[in-house]
């Protein structure tokens, strides 16, 4: 067995990784960026080595470093998690090239499957159904435009080296083909470094499934089953599930046989997984299943999988990459209830799930009520360098609705304060009837659009009414009213939750009163002796990216990844501008009104901090 481990990653799933290491008796080394010297992974581990700058491209992506961190830790191999540079095949040949066991897929498995349009024709040699679409070499625009029109629309036009939602785009009709196709190879080009793209025939009531597959040095390849991984916002998962609704024991095989056949094929060692994609306009049927593509890497979400399995996949991995043979057998594997995951993100919906940053004056995650994966804790910060996920709440039970429930009631109990999150938006969306019906598909976040959205801050009348309903329960007994919970047992920071809408106060004992800070408005009660005064404040994200006077300021800092426009052009209201990428997301700027570019401080490819002058826009009477 390997007696010391050097974690390449951060955030949860290094701290995961971390904890089976641990009980597995194997030494941990951390590595670190500036932004990461105080960050939970970096405790958690017996050593730590900074490995540069805040910037992923300087520290988190430096291969080199990373292997010498190893070496001057005497390391005997690198697990690289998720994410960053564990499906990169180069970086994996250096780490075996020095020496190193390397906890993943053989770099060639990793090369095969790591371009879409050639892990497709390998599927298909294979005998894995695969999405129907164009894999040519042949990249004329006329010529992809005849094969989108054979296809028939819509039609997704797919970056080759896509990955992580991007590089994607629908197109619905043969007009906008053109558009959409330089708009996808542009954003290819600028985020892979390869704007060559696959067409795929666009699948109406789409369900993500996807199978757990796992091989060893000795041969033996075995699934674990599928999960569920349908509600996705902009081609990113936010709630997963295992097994899948609806799914019957026939399909299940077909599906589970078919992604042991696709990893078979890239001679496949070590924790991977096959995702397909389904037609469910009727049911799940195993021959409206195709192939989309394999992550040659353990998944954000592979817990699910742990909790309906009992197996715990980083161990297997450890032990895969030791050289022992698989722990369990394809017939010493079943499935055991359900289980359900929630991506809690720093994000704020109501700016349009912008990222949120800052310290985290007030976490907790209630965790010992179901299991939370997290990398974060309170007083620690959200910094705004890494993808915005600080936790995933996993739920298990023997009933699917129960598992819901509990979900629901971990994301309402949890405080994460002042940092927003997505929480309020998971609780509604695990409150649609749709889902809780099983009955969802890829689409259900947009074509719910705003009905998802929290309200974005309790109304005076709701807060005096939890006032009221507070009184009638002891405050140091977390009272469970429906609807409404106070998550303080004397903390100095609470946060009021009604109907899944937060709002922090300050909560302090004094001798008999029970007080409640109030920043912008404040309401006092008083019955039996006992006043409560209970406010609300607003904290309100970081300046919008539009100011009201057409300064346009970079919400976070990030690296400009496109410019528009240029100085003296007229625009118009809602027109992109400039595109910043941070915490993993682009976002676009867009003009607050109709008028001219009178300051263009923006350009492509370089660094900016928060809060500088991108563009100013003037007013322009038409
Ligand atoms: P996939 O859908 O391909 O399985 P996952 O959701 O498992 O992708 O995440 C894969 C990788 O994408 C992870 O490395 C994760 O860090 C990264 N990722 C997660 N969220 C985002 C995001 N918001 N933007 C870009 N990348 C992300
Ligand atoms: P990535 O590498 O970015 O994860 P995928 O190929 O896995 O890209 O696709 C991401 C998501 O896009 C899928 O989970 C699914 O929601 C959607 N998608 C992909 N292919 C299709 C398709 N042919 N039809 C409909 N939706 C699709
Ligand atoms: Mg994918």
């Amino acid at each position: 067995m390997i007696q010391s481990l050097l974690i390449a990653n951060r955030g949860e799933i290094a701290c995961r990784i971390i904890r089976t290491a641990r009980e597995m008796g194997v030494r941990t080394v951390a590595v670190f960026s500036d932004a990461d010297a105080e960050a939970l992974h970096v405790r958690l581990a017996d050593e730590a080595v900074h490995i540069g700058p805040s910037p992923a491209r300087e520290s988190y992506l430096v291969g080199d470093r990373i292997i010498a961190a190893a070496k001057a830790t005497g390391a005997a191999a690198i697990h690289p998690g998720y994410g960053f540079l564990s499906e990169n095949a180069d970086f994996a040949q250096a780490v075996l090239d020095a020496g190193l066991i390397w906890v993943g897929p053989k770099p060639e498995s990793i090369r095969a499957m790591g371009l879409k349009d050639a892990a497709k024709a390998r599927m298909i040699a294979a005998g894995v159904p695969v999405t129907p679409g164009y894999l040519g070499e042949d990249q004329s625009p006329a010529r992809l435009q005849a094969e989108a029109d054979a296809i028939g629309y819509p039609v997704l036009i797919k970056a080759v080296a896509g990955g992580g939602g991007k590089g994607m785009r629908r197109v619905d009709a043969a007009q906008q083909f053109g558009e959409m196709l330089q708009s996808c190879q542009r954003e290819a080009a600028s985020s892979f470094g390869d704007d060559r793209v696959l067409l795929e025939k666009y699948i109406l009531s789409p369900r993500h499934i996807e199978v757990q597959v796992f091989g060893d040095t000795h041969g033996n390849v075995v699934h674990l089953f599928e999960r569920d991984c349908s509600l996705q916002r902009r081609h990113q998962k936010v709630i997963e599930e295992a097994p899948a609704p609806g799914m019957d024991e026939a399909t299940r095989e077909a599906i589970c046989a078919a992604a042991v056949r696709a990893a078979k094929a890239v001679d496949y060692v070590g924790a991977g997984t096959i995702e397909f994609i389904a037609d469910a306009s009727e049911g799940l049927r195993a021959d409206r299943i195709w192939f989309m593509e394999m992550n040659t890497r353990l998944q954000v979400e592979h817990p699910v999988t742990e909790e309906i399995t009992g197996q715990d996949l980083v161990e297997w991995q450890l032990r895969v990459a030791s050289g022992e043979p698989l722990p369990c057998t394809q017939d010493e594997l079943s499935i055991q209830g359900w289980a359900m995951e929630a991506r809690l993100y720093a994000e704020d919906p109501a700016a349009g799930f912008l990222p949120s940053i800052g310290p985290l004056t007030a976490f907790d995650l209630n965790d010992s009520m179901i299991r939370c994966d997290t990398g974060v804790e309170e007083g620690g910060e959200v910094s705004p360098f890494y993808d915005p996920m600080i936790a995933k709440l996993i739920a298990y039970g023997s009933e699917r609705d129960a598992v819901i429930e509990r979900l629901s009631d971990a994301l309402l109990r949890s405080v994460v304060w002042p940092v927003k999150t997505n929480g309020a938006f998971l609780v509604k969306l695990l409150a649609d009837p749709d889902f809780i019906a099983g009955k969802m598909d890829t689409g259900l976040i947009d074509r719910r659009g705003d009905a998802l959205m929290p309200p974005r801050i309790p109304t005076e009348e709701t807060l005096r009414g939890a006032a009221w309903r507070l009184m009638e329960e002891a405050p140091e007994r977390r009272p469970d009213l429906p609807g409404f919970r106070l998550n303080a047992s004397v903390r100095r920071t609470a946060v009021l939750d009604v109907d899944g809408t937060r709002a922090p106060v300050d909560f302090t004992e004094d001798g008999e009163r029970w007080f409640m800070e109030v920043h912008d408005g404040r309401v006092r009660v008083t019955e039996n002796g006992q006043t409560f005064s209970i406010g609300f404040a607003r904290f309100d994200g970081k300046a919008g990216a539009s100011a009201g006077d057409g300064a346009i300021l970079a919400p976070m800092p990030g690296r400009v990844t496109a410019v528009d426009v240029a100085a003296g052009d007229t625009v118009t209201k809602g027109q992109r501008l400039v595109t910043l990428e941070a915490m993993k997301m682009e976002h676009g700027m867009t003009a607050p009104f109709d008028g001219v570019v009178a300051e263009l401080n923006a350009t492509a490819d370089t660094q900016v901090t928060e809060g500088t002058l991108l563009v100013k826009i003037e007013k322009r009477e038409p």
